[in-house]
Order: C-alpha cells, then structure tokens, then sequence
C-alpha cells in the first residue's frame, strides 16, 4: 500500500504517520528527514541543502526531486508513505511522472486540513513534560490542557522548545504549505486531479484519536 499524505506544521501529520506506518508496516519516507540525514553525515548533498533549510526555504527542486525519487525507487518493503514531497506543482509533476513510468500505484493521498491560524497556536501552544517528554500538553487543545500550568500526566513541570516559539519561522514555513498559487497547497491540489488515488480529507481539529481512527477506517490493504 502506498500512500502521500500531506498536512501543514502544526496539524499533527507527524502523530499520525508513526501510526499508520506502524499499523500498515510502510517505510515511512520523509523529505525533511532524509536531509537531515545528509546534513549530519556531511555529504556533499547536506552541504548543499543546509542554508536553504536554515533559512526556512525550499531546497531547489533540482537536488529534492532527484533525492526523493530514488529513495523511493530503493523501497523494498510492502509500501510506503511519503510524507514532506511533493511541496510544489513541478514536484508532484515529476512524482506523478515517476510513479506512472515505474508503473507504481499509489493508493490514497491524505490531506488534513487545519486553518493556519489554528495550526500556528498548536505549534506555539505546545508544552513539554520535564520529566516525560512524550506526556502531551497543549494550552490551545482542550484535550490535552495543562492542569494549573503543570504536566496534565504527571504534574510535572513543563518545558518549551526553543523553535516552537520562533513565530517568523513557523509563519514562513505556513507561508510556504499555504499558498494556493506557487506553494504546497498547489502541488497537492495539482496531484490530486491527476492522480487515481482515492482521496481523504481529514478534519484536523478533531483528536489524535479521532483522526487515527478515522483514518484506519478509511485505509483497505
Ligand atoms: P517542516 O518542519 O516544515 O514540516 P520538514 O521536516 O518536512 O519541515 O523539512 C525540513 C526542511 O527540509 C524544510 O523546511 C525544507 O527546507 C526542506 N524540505 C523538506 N521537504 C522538501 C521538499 N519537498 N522540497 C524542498 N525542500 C524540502
């Protein structure tokens, strides 16, 4: 099973790729990690695609495409789930080029959908149990509210991170998903109507719960 899934920071595409690659036993490809990756292991490629995500900009399409392609070309498990890619019309453009020539099916795209405005104060409004990190906080969901500014699990104290509080680089990265003419949302709408595969639109408001099993619902090996 194969499957896209696209979603702006903030509305919990992360969460829920770790449970469908998890329930489904994809491989789970994601752009951002892949660079990462290069970037650690010094590689001419990381070198290369460092400054454009220091500086909360697309790396040129000329190194993503090519990168992500392979990577994708080299799964050999059941399937996969490619998560940061495509990000703009020329992306999904030669995605959906290389899928038809490799004669790869894709299953489903799934796109969840949250108001940037929302997505922005889940990102800032995040909170980090001092003792357990993994404990969610949240001071903008209601489910999962801190309880008295401590921990909601535990009573722990609580942490920020750094960059979740980095307003100009949250709002360059959903100006970058957001934008209906050039950006992410572009792309997506770009390969939706040239693609097969069966669409779902998530509510990305709904709980961590809701979404995953809604999701799990709709998925069909
Ligand atoms: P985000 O935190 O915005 O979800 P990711 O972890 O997916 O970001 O990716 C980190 C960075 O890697 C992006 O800000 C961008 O610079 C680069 N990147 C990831 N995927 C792509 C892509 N498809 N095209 C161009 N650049 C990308």
């Amino acid at each position: 099973m194969n499957i896209i899934i696209f979603g702006p920071n903030g509305s919990g595409k992360g969460t829920q790729s770790e449970l469908i690659k998890a329930s489904f036993d994809l491989t789970h490809i994601e752009s951002g990690d892949i660079f990462r990756g290069h970037i650690k292991g010094g590689t001419k490629l990381g070198i290369e695609a460092k400054s454009y995500i220091d500086a909360g900009e697309l790396v040129p399409d000329e190194i993503t495409i090519p990168m992500v392609l392979e990577t994708l070309s080299d799964v050999t498990s059941s399937g996969w789930l490619l998560d940061g890619f495509p990000r703009n019309v020329s992306q999904a453009e030669s995605l959906l080029r290389s899928l038809s020539e490799s004669n790869t099916s894709l299953d489903y795209i799934i796109e969840i959908k949250l108001e940037r405005g929302i997505a922005k104060n889940r990102i800032m409004g995040r909170r980090l149990c001092a003792k357990v990190p993994n404990h969610p906080n949240n001071l903008f969901i209601d489910a999962i509210k801190p309880i008295s500014g401590k921990c909601r699990v535990c009573g722990s104290e609580l942490k920020v991170r750094a960059d979740d509080q980095d307003e100009a680089a949250i709002n360059k990265r959903h100006d970058i998903y957001y934008d209906v003419s050039a950006g992410t949302l572009a792309g997506a709408k770009y390969f939706i109507e040239n693609s097969s595969a069966k669409h779902i639109n998530v509510d990305g408001t709904q709980t961590i719960e809701e979404i995953k099993q809604s999701l799990l619902t709709q998925l069909h090996r």
